[in-house]
């Protein structure tokens, strides 16, 4: 595996394998790489010739008041992880050379970016539309692979990338879960052991709304307010937001016709943690 740090080497190595007639996959990450992200890896080195994964924490995606500065940073256990999964290039650029001084340029997929997570993070989506822009540019990927468990993010990446009549192919790839079932995300090494227990509401409640559209519920409203109660009788959890919304558009719906996404976020202690289902009638 090549271990690339600068964005000329990036698109270097990309051009050379464009030329050699070879497809890529980019798989864009933030780095402290778990089974979520290597499931990733795994469909874009069985859908790609080349599978390049970026390691980057993002800084126009977090705000003020966000984890950015401890947000947990192990390049060299990355590095090994993607080696024996067997990835062809590892891009981490840094954020001086992503983010030059007098850098003044943002992408925005209106309205999308204001839902679920954007009421809360205002700002967050469009530094990642931002930094996955600028990646598609670096890398010119064939497809890119993103997690179902990030929903809006994927949706909004997908919505960037037919609006800007982007030639990538964007693949999204369903939630990897903890035995227990808590989704994986980098975020859980913030949990201390009450807090990772506490942490279980989320997926239990998605699971229960899962169970009451089986039996017949179709009442968004009596779902997410079910959901709510799971998580309410949590003493560690604070809700961010439950919402039954269309999974295309985002708006909140009434009732489970068709698909429905029933996203969350949720604090465990300071922890920010995010879980969504697709309900089915
Ligand atoms: P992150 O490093 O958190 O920015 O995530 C990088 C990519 O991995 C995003 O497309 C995420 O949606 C995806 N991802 C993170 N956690 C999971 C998971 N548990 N299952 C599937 N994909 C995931």
């Amino acid at each position: 595996m090549e271990a690339v740090g600068s964005l000329s080497a990036m698109k270097a190595l990309a051009r050379d394998r464009r030329r050699s007639g070879l497809t890529i996959g980019l798989v864009p990450t933030m780095g402290c790489l778990h089974e979520g992200h290597l499931s990733l890896v795994r469909e874009s080195k069985a859908r790609a010739d080349v599978t390049v994964v970026s390691v980057f924490v993002n800084p126009a995606q977090f705000g003020p008041n966000e984890d950015f500065r401890r947000y947990p940073r192990d390049l060299a256990k990355d590095t090994a992880v993607l080696e024996r999964a067997g990835a062809d290039a590892l891009f981490h650029p840094s954020a001086a050379e992503v983010y030059p001084p007098g850098y003044r340029t943002y992408a925005e997929v209106t309205g999308l970016q204001d839902r679920l997570c954007g009421r809360s993070r205002p700002g967050h989506f469009r530094g990642v539309v931002t930094v996955v822009l600028k990646l598609f540019e670096i890398v010119r990927p064939d497809l890119a692979f993103f997690g179902a468990k990030d929903a809006q993010q994927a949706l909004i990446v997908r919505r960037m990338a037919a609006d800007l009549d982007l030639d990538v192919e964007i693949v999204t790839c369903p939630i990897v879960r903890e035995p227990d079932g808590l989704a994986l995300s980098s975020r859980n090494a913030y949990l201390g052991p009450e807090e990772r227990k506490a942490a279980l509401a989320l997926s239990t409640g998605l699971r229960w709304a899962e169970r009451a559209v089986a039996a017949g519920e179709r009442d968004a409203a009596r779902l997410a307010a079910g959901v709510r109660a799971v998580l309410e009788a949590e003493p560690l959890a604070r809700i961010d937001y439950v919402e039954a919304v269309d999974p295309e558009t985002l708006e909140p719906v009434a009732e489970v016709r068709g698909e429905v996404l029933l996203a969350l976020a949720a604090f465990i202690g300071p922890t920010r943690l995010i879980d969504n289902v697709r309900l089915r009638a």
